[in-house]
């Protein structure tokens, strides 16, 4: 997706990209297939580049230290990605800003955890993604498999307490390395299964005082980290309507796919602008509403896709589709949807039947 834009400004990309045929190598001509865990095949591809960034956190930060010791551009810098990397380091430096976060504590042992008290959530420092990595327990008995996991990848485990949230906020920034910042209105988001499954731009019914919080805290933590391109901050508001943090990527984000169509200025061209220090476009609406809904493979991994085409665009012609170019697979997120409007209930059902249509959930008989 940044692809998109980087056309649209004439700018080059070059890929690393994990297997042959993966969305991004299908868009991106100059790609090399490759083992991102692998630093002379970091430091061949990125040979002769401007700057480097990335659309996942997982490259080793020691390597990206050792690019950035040969003298490359990366933004951002493994100082500042760290954070997104690992959650304890995270944890604490957010502790350190005296920035709002759930009460938590790295834990070694389950005695550690019945001293945190239960019921909390548990999670590995390292590696995890859509819920994958984060365990909710109650007793000592269901500590073994979080135990066990990370002991398996070799991570440490983070205790949290369980928050008692309302719903989930992101608030979105945008820094380049000049210390020029954006932020981008504060969306809510909900999740099923642990994958995001929708977002409305802005946060319906959001106190103004929390969403400036929350804007607040994004471009505090984008300043005092030192990020370059987008931060996004995932946040509890809290049913005592406190906002908490829940976790940092540095990256273009799921909760940022609605600025597609919904800003002036999409993530993905704000974060192409920051990383190469140009002056940053406007963050703000283009419509009142925005609805992202993002389309995920069925349970039997049958869908529509590209079948869904003639429907979903002959009953929505202000319906914005993104398809990445994935095969189905149950749960895999093949897409997204994008309606905007003045009218939330109007572009929640439009967004909502859309990617039901493309998954294959709604049949020719409910038409
Ligand atoms: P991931 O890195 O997999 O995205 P998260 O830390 O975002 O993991 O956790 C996944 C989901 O688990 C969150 O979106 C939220 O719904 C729930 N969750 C995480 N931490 C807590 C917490 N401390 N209290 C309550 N729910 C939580």
């Amino acid at each position: 997706m940044l692809a998109e834009p980087a056309a649209a400004l004439g700018l080059p990309l070059r890929l690393l990209a994990e297997a042959e045929g993966m969305s991004a190598a299908q868009v991106i001509p100059d790609h090399v297939v490759g083992d991102y865990r692998d630093l002379s095949t970091l430091r061949s591809v990125t040979e002769g580049c401007q700057v480097v960034t990335f659309d996942h956190e997982h490259v080793p930060t020691e390597h990206l230290r050792a690019l950035a010791a040969d003298g490359l551009a990366v933004r951002p810098g493994p100082d500042a990605l760290v954070h997104a990397q690992d959650k304890a380091v995270m944890r604490a430096k957010l502790g350190e800003l005296g920035i709002p976060c759930p009460r938590n504590t790295v834990v070694a042992s389950v005695a550690d955890v019945e001293a945190f008290g239960f019921p909390c959530v548990l999670k590995t420092t390292r590696g995890g993604y859509d819920g994958k990595g984060v365990w909710f327990v109650s007793s000592a008995e269901q500590c073994a498999e979080p135990f066990d996991s990370a002991a398996a990848s070799g991570v440490a485990l983070l205790a949290e307490e369980r928050v008692d949230f309302r719903r989930e906020l992101s608030a979105l920034a945008v820094r380049s390395p000049s210390g020029q910042a954006a932020a981008y209105p504060v969306v809510s988001s909900t999740q099923r299964d642990g994958i995001c499954h929708e977002v409305i731009a802005p946060a319906p019914d959001l106190d103004p005082d929390l969403a400036g919080e929350a804007q607040r805290i994004a471009l505090t933590v984008a300043r005092e980290l030192g990020v370059t391109g987008v931060l996004a901050v995932e946040l509890f508001e809290t049913t005592d309507g406190r906002v908490l943090v829940n976790e940092l990527a540095m990256r273009p984000h799921n909760t940022g796919h609605w600025t597609q169509d919904g800003a002036v200025t999409s993530q993905f061209e704000n974060h192409l602008r920051a990383v190469l220090d140009l002056p940053l476009g406007a963050p703000h609406p283009r419509a009142r509403w925005t609805v992202m809904v993002n389309i995920l493979g069925g349970p039997d991994g049958v869908g529509r896709l590209y079948d869904g085409y003639p429907h979903a665009l002959a009953r929505d012609p202000r319906l914005r589709v993104h398809l990445y170019g994935k095969e189905l697979r149950p749960g895999r997120k093949v897409g997204h949807v994008n309606a905007y409007g003045n009218d939330l209930d109007d572009c929640l059902e439009r967004a909502r039947h859309a990617a039901a249509w493309f998954r294959g959930d709604l049949g020719n008989d409910s038409e």
